[in-house]
């Protein structure tokens, strides 16, 4: 429940905690070198009084804060990468980079963070017994930061685990596809384009042939499987027969085993590329992520917190800054409802999805941004320190900070939430799909 003391507590600091996620958005840092937004919320943390382990999961801007003694363990996850090429000026409705090809926070972990690390300081202050472990968790685009520190046990010990993304609109995020990141590297030989093509093999050529066969394989897969791809090193000039070349693939999946057998397939492509080509080549999995696993008990628990504070009000001023970023003629620029459905279609991927699986796990996305603003775009880097952004980052925090005072006030809760994911779970245990011997960004 969220508690006019809550409420009264968070209005008397939402400023310190304003300034944290400006500070974040204006220092974008990719996955596995947020060396200044994992340290700005270390020095926060460290002020309030919470007990640092650092770094942790073999990630050096990994860490976990603690505060409270004894069960339960309430676990809250933030993070704070933000994505490359999304420099964008703030407020700005037309596209103008503060530099060109440099990161943005595209995607607000820079409020995703700050949110998830402002319910653990609220919860802290309110809670009468247990733990609170506020997890600062590094690389989630593409990184997978959290399968490496599930992998390595961070999560042990943990009750439930609560988070949140921030979105366009509001309701639970509790269903995700699966993801595998797979990197193909071709190997040729090379030789003078017009003089002697004879005498050389293409690795571009691989690459192209085994997008064609990929492009022929999605009729053959599952309709909600995803498979993209972006070519890292196309070989280099047209006048050589390029003698390398590499790509990456994404593979989603609405479930891992499904990701996996697609991916069987898509490296049998490459093989075949390969072979047509005369060529050889090398696959490596850079990342993976799990689907995420429902828990019914915590996800009631997040609505009935946050219908406390929907619908969200906005002043006109908000309503006019929306408009400028709303597709022309949106009537009503900005989402202020919430969606109370529990099954939602699964859409983008996260690695908290890792965490669902080994710990009854609950997530919602909350609105941040003007209606219809796409995640991973420059008008999401733009809007990433408005006043609508910061209101949905506050009502984040205080749906994650009421949710885990309610299973901190009511223990019993733990046991229904472990049930829930058992139940889900059917006897199948968390295996992730990245090989062992692969350590956190390495790619
Ligand atoms: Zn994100």
């Amino acid at each position: 429940m969220i508690s006019q003391q809550l409420l009264a507590l968070q209005k008397s600091r939402e400023h310190d905690f304003e300034i944290l996620s400006d500070s974040i958005w204006e220092t974008p840092e990719t996955r596995y070198k947020e060396f200044k937004s994992s340290s700005a919320q270390k020095v926060f943390l460290r002020k309030e009084g919470f007990r640092l382990v650092e770094p942790i999961g073999g990630i050096e801007t990994a860490f976990m804060a603690e505060k409270g003694s004894g069960k339960p363990v309430i676990a809250i996850c933030g993070e704070f990468d933000a994505l490359p090429g999304l420099s964008q000026k703030a407020d700005d409705t037309e596209k103008h980079p503060i530099t060109e090809n440099s990161p943005g926070h595209g995607c607000g972990h820079n409020l995703l963070g700050t949110a998830s690390l402002e319910a653990a300081v609220l919860a802290a202050d309110l809670a009468s017994c247990g733990t609170i472990r506020y997890f600062g968790c590094p690389a989630e685009e593409g990184g997978a930061g959290k399968a490496f520190m599930v992998r390595s046990g961070c999560f042990e010990g943990c009750d439930i685990a609560l988070s949140w993304h921030p979105n366009s609109l509001s309701c639970l995020f509790n269903n995700s596809l699966a993801n595998a990141r797979i990197i193909y590297e071709f190997f040729g030989i090379s030789s003078h384009a017009a003089a002697s093509p004879q005498l050389g093999r293409s690795a571009l050529d691989a690459a192209e042939l085994m997008n064609v066969g990929c492009n022929f394989l999605r009729e053959h897969i599952i309709s909600e499987a995803r498979l993209h791809y972006a070519f890292l090193d196309a070989g280099g000039p047209e006048n050589i027969v390029q003698p390398y070349c590499k790509l990456i693939y994404a593979i989603r999946a609405p479930l891992i085993t499904q990701v996996g057998e697609i991916m069987d397939r898509v490296n049998d492509v490459a093989r075949g590329a390969a072979l047509m080509t005369s060529t050889k080549v090398k696959i490596s999995i850079a990342s993976a992520y799990a689907n995420l696993m429902h828990n019914d008990t915590l996800d009631d628990l997040m609505l009935e917190n946050a219908k406390q504070l929907f619908p969200l009000q906005y002043t006109d001023e908000e309503t006019e800054y929306a408009r400028g970023f709303a597709k022309p003629g949106t009537v009503e620029p900005i989402e202020t409802g919430l969606i109370t459905a529990k099954k939602i279609p699964p859409a983008a991927s996260t690695d908290f999805g890792d965490v669902s699986w080994i710990v009854p796990s609950s997530c919602m996305a909350i609105n941040c941004y003007a209606k219809g603003t796409a995640m991973h775009s420059w008008q999401a880097t733009s809007q990433g320190k408005s006043s609508i952004a910061h209101k949905g980052m506050h009502s984040a925090a205080a749906i994650i900070a009421g949710t885990a005072l309610d299973v901190m006030s009511k223990p019993e809760i733990v046991g229904k939430a472990r049930k829930d994911l058992e139940t889900v779970l059917a006897g199948e245990k968390y295996r992730s799909l990245i090989p062992a011997d692969v350590k956190p960004g390495s790619f």
